[in-house]
């Protein structure tokens, strides 16, 4: 069963858990309970294949679905060549203990895809489950990479219809053009003249509006969202880290029962906090390490117990990860603080009035155990993707350099040995600008667009372009809609007939 992390709503079933995404009392859903990695399983680990692994993990969680239901889910997400390895998140050896979780070979070449593969499955399951007919109607704000991966997603399946607003000038010309190429008979996306704000605030002003809600129910809709609060997004996550040791033993990197470390680039904080899970479950970590950009609102929390979001915002070169308010981390205060739904309700009720709260002492002293926060600023994100690719021939994106820096930095205060795990979270393609001027200098850039950097990148790298990005130029524009900000609603309107 499933509770809110502010602790006044009733417990429910993971089902209503995913088809409803947020709790009635603005909390998140968390398990009840954690459960432990089957020991029968610990000797299967290598031998498993990811979508064997992923049945057995969501089984642990999903109460109310069938095991042909998971089975389902998960061979449609992970088995039927969405991914472009049949390993679906390879492992790749760096070097001095450091083994890279590739987690972007799915269609949009970004980690979001890890989760947005699966989540139309679950979702669609959870609402036959809930008796209804009705069609869902998925609505997306997008500063990019959530939207292409939702679509991705959501494109084709049935009973579902999806409609993605991205702000006209505030995304790259490939984050634009995967998005408004992408195929289906169920999708919609729409170029809003305004920015990412006008969009996130569209789309909630759409989810609260009752009367409207009421129209589209008469037609047979209903609304849902894919953004990553959802428990159904968390979930699917908490695999690749028992998988990246299943493949620590295949290599015989590690003995059976050995720590590792693992180290995760943050923004909203969902990735590394299905590491924590991992971990809970019985996962042998040392220490998770949380990687933040100049943006180092984690970083700051994990050192001084203080999470202070009043500051100034960057722009950078890992834009998935400027963000000041990570919503996920909500989710760790409340199992840090063993389920205190009181304590969290009044530290995020401070967060939103006053801009920061204070973890009590004890709270704080656990989060340090777990995890150490640092933070890379851009010279050195830069510094690291041309070391990273003289020294080892390894083409890091910005996020992921990003993670690499701040192990290097844990390891020099920490004298920790243990063998990382680095949670690569883009294809290099998907930020070629940074990436190229990182490795060749910002002079050579200059005068390329971002589709003649990619080739350029490759020629000089000899690294083969994601085949989701590759021939993005050519593809078709299929979708051209744009819309003051003041007519989101009127869109969605016209696009579902009612
Ligand atoms: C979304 C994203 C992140 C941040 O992940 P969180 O789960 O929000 O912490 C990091 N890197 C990339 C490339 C992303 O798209």
């Amino acid at each position: 069963m499933y509770l809110s992390t502010r602790g006044r709503t009733p417990r429910i079933e993971a089902s209503k858990a995913i088809h409803r995404g947020l709790a009635a009392d603005g909390g998140l859903f968390v398990p009840e309970k954690l459960p432990s990695f089957p020991a029968a399983l610990w000797e299967k680990l290598p031998s498993m294949s990811y979508c064997q692994l992923a049945k057995q993990i969501l089984g642990l969680y999903l109460d109310d679905y069938s095991e042909a239901e998971i089975a389902k889910a998960v061979d449609a997400a992970y088995g039927g060549g969405h991914f472009d390895t049949e390993a679906v998140a390879p492992l790749v050896n760096l070097g001095e203990g450091r083994h890279v979780l590739e987690l972007w070979h799915g269609p949009t070449a970004a980690f979001k895809d890890m989760a947005l593969q699966i989540l139309p499955y679950l979702l669609t399951t959870a609402i036959a489950k809930s008796g209804s007919d009705k069609e869902v109607v998925i609505l997306v704000a997008t500063s990019g990479d959530t939207g292409k991966a939702a679509l991705a997603g959501f494109a084709d399946v049935p009973g579902t219809r999806i409609i993605v607003f991205y702000p006209k000038d505030g995304v790259s010309a490939v984050q634009k053009q995967q998005m408004v190429t992408t195929t289906g008979t169920n999708t919609a996306v729409v170029a809003v003249d305004g920015n990412f704000d006008d969009c996130q605030r569209g789309v909630k002003t759409i989810f609260g509006d009752r009367d409207f809600g009421k129209v589209l129910d008469e037609k047979g809709f209903v609304f849902s969202s894919a953004n990553s609060i959802n428990w159904g997004r968390l979930l699917p996550q908490i695999v690749y880290y028992f998988w990246s040791y299943g493949q620590l033993l295949v290599t015989g990197s590690i003995q059976k029962g050995e720590n590792i470390d693992i180290v995760v680039p943050t923004g909203n904080f969902g990735n590394i906090l299905a590491a924590y899970y991992a971990k809970e479950m019985g996962l042998p970590v040392a220490k998770l390490v949380c990687a933040s950009n100049k943006n180092k609102v984690l970083t700051d929390v994990l050192r001084s117990g203080v999470y202070d979001r009043k500051r100034d915002f960057y722009r950078t070169s890992s834009p998935s990860m400027d963000i000041l308010v990570s919503s996920n981390f909500e989710r760790f205060l409340f199992a840090l603080s063993g389920g205190d739904g009181e304590l969290v309700a009044k530290a995020l009720g401070q967060l939103d009035t006053e801009g920061s709260y204070r973890i009590p002492a004890a709270v704080f002293q656990k989060m340090r155990e777990i995890m150490a926060g640092y933070a890379c600023d851009e010279a050195d994100t830069a510094a690291t993707i041309r070391g990273c690719y003289e020294k080892e021939h390894y083409l890091l994106d910005t996020h992921t350099a990003v993670a690499v820096k701040a192990l290097a930095d844990y390891r020099r205060d920490s004298g920790s040995k243990n063998r990382a795990v680095i949670a690569s979270t883009a294809n290099p393609y998907k930020f070629n600008a940074a990436v190229y001027t990182a490795l060749l200098g910002a002079e050579k850039a200059r005068g390329l667009d971002e589709f003649q950097l990619s080739e350029a990148l490759a020629a000089y790298t000899g690294v083969p372009i994601h085949r989701g990005l590759e021939g993005l130029r050519e593809k078709k524009v299929l979708h051209t809609k744009s819309v003051a900000k003041e007519d989101m609603a009127a869109a969605v309107g016209a696009i579902l007939g009612v």
